[in-house]
Parts: structure tokens; sequence; C-alpha cells
């Protein structure tokens, strides 16, 4: 029901923005980061702290409106937004405080890790997160969270101490391992389907400057590059990460022009330890493999690694996306991964296989809901371009490449790198600790109020 004669009820209790179809930002603030999707909420509440979040929950609920709620809005399908309802906007509330001594880090649920980034680099310190900094640290932690961090001191949810949450009733009640414990299995890698998370409180590491970057070789060396890639990561220190890529080298700066619009296999590298051994912790990848055509790899502060990526990134691109987490790669599966990677429909798209192993594997996979604790990577496909016109175009080509690589795959996915897949999708994702996230739903959020998300049906 969308009444307007209830609407002033709402904008009255809150602090925050409330956003209608006739306000002026109204274009600009349903605007999500996947320029393939496009929806229009009816009311969009840019709530302002905990309390607006409490009043914009219980006017939804109160007045039957489907609910979304939007972190940093990267969610692939758009799941940071609906047609018709509420959208519950947290991305004012972005408020990071540091506690050097303990090493903890208190994030509202708005930030990005761009934000979280900036609050601890001076610190000294970092919390495990993604690659991009402009991705929300709220859906990037509820789905898990990996990045170059992972290896040495695991995903996301295995540094969050922490969460406050509003529950689909409005109250508020903080998750921890000893306050509604079970609820805080389920927000580690559960998604948004229980609440939503106001704050988050993170462990934090120290990482100050890192030694990394890319390199690339020619995609006639990608055979000898993966097969190598996939026996030395295991033995590899946990200080190191790399990440492979199956890319082109977009035409612009800082590239040289020269290998502009070239098809790649790239290593993307972080070494995260003493400064004296970093150069030993690359030399195998320098001696062993042939020349690469770019080696970009330096001393650089923490958050420059990660916004290294941002412009050639911003919002508004076509993203269409596939994902999987592989254990091995067989020969077969680097071949085939080789054929489609030649065939990209554009520069941006790309094949991301993430290390998943080191830290991460030394949670149990019961230990909290994400389950493929086994996993050696979390592989992504991705179409990606400027141009709408494109968009059939990559999402054909993921949709085909990742058919060819999914028999050599565990089954599931990450669950932030799924499109709208289904329920089957979900349940793979979640594995033996699906029937547990429904008894969580059950108890948290019987009526499915939060179902703007990949959802667990109670
Ligand atoms: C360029 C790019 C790079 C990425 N790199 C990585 C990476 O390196 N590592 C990685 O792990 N992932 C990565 N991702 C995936 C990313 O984790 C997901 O896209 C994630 O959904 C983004 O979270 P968000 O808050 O920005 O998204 P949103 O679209 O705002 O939200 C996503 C989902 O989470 C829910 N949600 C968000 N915040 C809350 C909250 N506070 N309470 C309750 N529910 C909430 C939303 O309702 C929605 O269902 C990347 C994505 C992009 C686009």
């Amino acid at each position: 029901m969308t009444s307007q004669a209830t609407r002033p009820d709402l904008r009255d209790t809150m602090r925050g923005e409330l956003i209608d179809r006739a306000h002026d930002d109204y274009d600009r603030a349903r605007q999500l980061y996947n320029g393939m999707v496009d929806k229009r909420p009816y009311l969009i509440a840019r709530c302002a702290n905990a309390a607006d979040v409490i009043s914009a929950v219980d006017y939804g609920r109160e007045n039957d409106l489907l609910i979304a709620v939007r972190g940093g809005g990267h969610n692939g399908p758009g799941l940071g937004s609906c047609d018709g309802g509420l959208l519950i906007d947290l991305s004012a509330m972005n408020g990071v405080r540091v506690d050097p001594a303990r090493r903890t880090v208190r994030a509202e649920s708005g930030c990005t890790q761009g934000d979280v980034d900036h609050a601890c680099h001076p610190f000294g310190l970092a919390v495990p997160a993604g690659i991009v900094s402009t991705t929300g640290i709220g859906g990037l932690t509820l789905g898990g969270g990996h990045g170059y961090l992972s290896r040495q001191h695991g995903l996301t949810i295995d540094n969050l101490i922490e969460a406050d949450v509003v529950l689909a009733d409005g109250s508020f009640v903080t998750a921890s391992e000893t306050q509604h414990a079970e609820l805080f299995w389920g927000l580690r890698g559960g998604g948004g389907n229980f609440g939503v998370v106001t704050s988050f409180r993170y462990r934090a590491h120290p990482v100050g400057t890192v030694h990394a970057g890319p390199l690339f070789w020619d995609l006639a060396d990608a055979r000898e590059v993966i097969r190598w890639y996939r026996d030395f990561l295991p033995q590899a220190p946990e200080e190191l990460c790399a990440f492979l890529g199956l890319k082109t080298v977009p035409s612009t700066e800082p590239f040289p022009p020269e290998i502009w619009g070239r098809k790649i296999c790239a290593l993307i590298c972080c070494y995260n330890g003493p400064a004296d051994e970093a150069e030993a912790a690359m030399r195998p990848i320098r001696t062993e493999l042939p020349t690469p055509i770019l080696d970009g790899v330096t001393d650089m502060p923490f958050p420059a690694l990660q916004s290294l990526f941002d412009p050639l990134l911003p919002s508004g691109l076509q993203w269409y996306w596939k994902g999987d987490f592989v254990r091995e790669l067989p020969d077969g599966a680097i071949d085939t991964h080789i054929e489609h990677a030649a065939k990209a429909p554009s520069e941006l798209s790309l094949m991301h296989l993430y290390p998943i192993d080191g830290a991460v594997h030394r949670v149990g996979r019961d230990e909290s809901a994400w389950h493929y604790r086994d996993a050696t990577w979390s592989m992504v496909i991705a179409g990606i371009d400027p141009d709408p016109a494109g968009a059939t175009a990559l999402t054909d080509w993921a949709r085909g490449y990742w058919e060819d690589v999914h028999p050599y795959s565990m089954g599931g996915a990450y669950v932030n790198f799924m499109m709208n897949e289904g329920q089957e999708r979900i349940r793979a994702t979640y594995g033996d600790n699906y029937d547990r996230l429904v008894e969580v739903k059950r108890t948290y959020d019987p009526t499915n109020l939060f179902r703007v998300n990949q959802n667990i049906t109670p």
C-alpha cells in the first residue's frame, strides 16, 4: 500500500532525508552502481542514524511496503533497491571510529571500503575487505568479504566482532558471539536476510605500505602462467596475495599505449609483511615465469592499492557477472578459461580467481554461514562495458563462459557474485548451512520482511 496520506509520518520521525518521486534528487538517489539495473522505489529514506532506520522499518512494515536496504549499492543484480517500495538508504551513515589500542574499528553500515581504509590508514591498520574502494561494506561484509588480506587474516566476517541490527519488528539488538549468537552466525555470510545492520565492529590488523600491483603477460603465455600459479599459490607465504585475471589492457593511461587493447593474463599482487622480505616473496613470480609485458608492482600505501581500479570502474557501467567456488584447476579448465577469455566482448570484461585459502581455511564451515571454506578460489566472470547497447553481448558471453567452466567448480558461488539465479543456486551456495539459515530466518524475520536479497525463504 502506498498511500500518500501516511508519508508525512515518516518524514516527521526522521533526522535524515525522505526522498519521493517528486524530489529534485530522486533520479540521482535511486541510481545503482550497475547501470544495467533501473529501479524506481516509491520512497527513499536516507537515514541519518539507527533511530531513522527503526522508523523506516516500522513504517515499511506497518504500510505493507516492499523494503530494500542499500549500503554501497554495488550489488550485481541491484538488490540494494526495489521497484515501488521503500528503500532504506544507509549511505549517509558513514562514520568510522578506530580504537588503535585495541585494534578495533566501529564503522557505520553506509561506509564504503574507502571510508574504512581512509580512517584506519593513519593508525597503520586495515580491516580485511575487497579490492575496489567504492564497494559498500554493508553488502560486502554480510556476504563474506574477500580481498588482498584474506589469506593472511581471513574474510571480512572472520574479523567481525559484533553488529548492531534493527530487526523486522523494529527492535534493536547487538549480535556477537555472546549475544544473539545464532543471528551473529547467520549475519556472517547470510546477507541482508535478518535485519538492517546499522554498524559493524571489526578487528583490524597492521597494514601500512604494501608491495603491490599488477603483472601482465600476453594471453599467449596464459596457459604457462596459470598452470604455474595453481601450484605456486598454496605454498606461497600468507603475507602474499596474488589473484589471477584474464582481461584486456584498458586503452587508457597509465597503461603504456603499445599494449592497449592486448588480451592478457594478470596476477594482481599484494605483499603485506616485512619490507625487506617483499622482494624475496615476489621472486618466484619474477624468475620462474616468462617476462611480463608490464610489471607494476611497487611500494604503495594500502589505500592506494585499494583504489587502484576505481578510475576504470566508475558507477553506471553495464555489469553482468556469474561466479563459482573452485577447488582445483585441471588443465581442461585452464584451456576452457583461455578460450572464452579470448572472446571477451569488451575491454573491461574479465575473469578473476580470488584466493580462498590460508586464514580462510582455518575457520570451520559451520562456524559461520559462509560454507565454502575448502575452496581454493572464488571465481567471477564479469561482462562490463559503458555502452548499454552492449548489454546482451556481455550477458551472453558471461553465461556461455560460465556454463563451460561450471563443471570444474564446487557447485555454489560466492553470494556477492550472483545475479538473480533462483533458489537452487542460493541453496548450493550455503550447502549444509542452508537449513540452519532457514531457522535463523524463522526466528528473526518470520514474515520475510527483508526479502530483497539472495533470499533465505522462511
Ligand atoms: C567493482 C566491484 C568490486 C567488488 N569487489 C569485491 C571484492 O573484492 N570482494 C568481495 O567480497 N566482493 C566484491 N564485490 C562484490 C560486493 O561484495 C557486492 O556487490 C556487495 O553486494 C556490495 O555491497 P554494497 O553494500 O555495496 O551493495 P548494496 O547493493 O547496497 O547491497 C547488497 C545487498 O546487501 C544488503 N545490505 C547492504 N547493506 C546492508 C545492511 N547494512 N543491512 C542489511 N542488509 C544490507 C542489501 O539489501 C542487498 O541485498 C565487488 C563488487 C563490485 C561491483
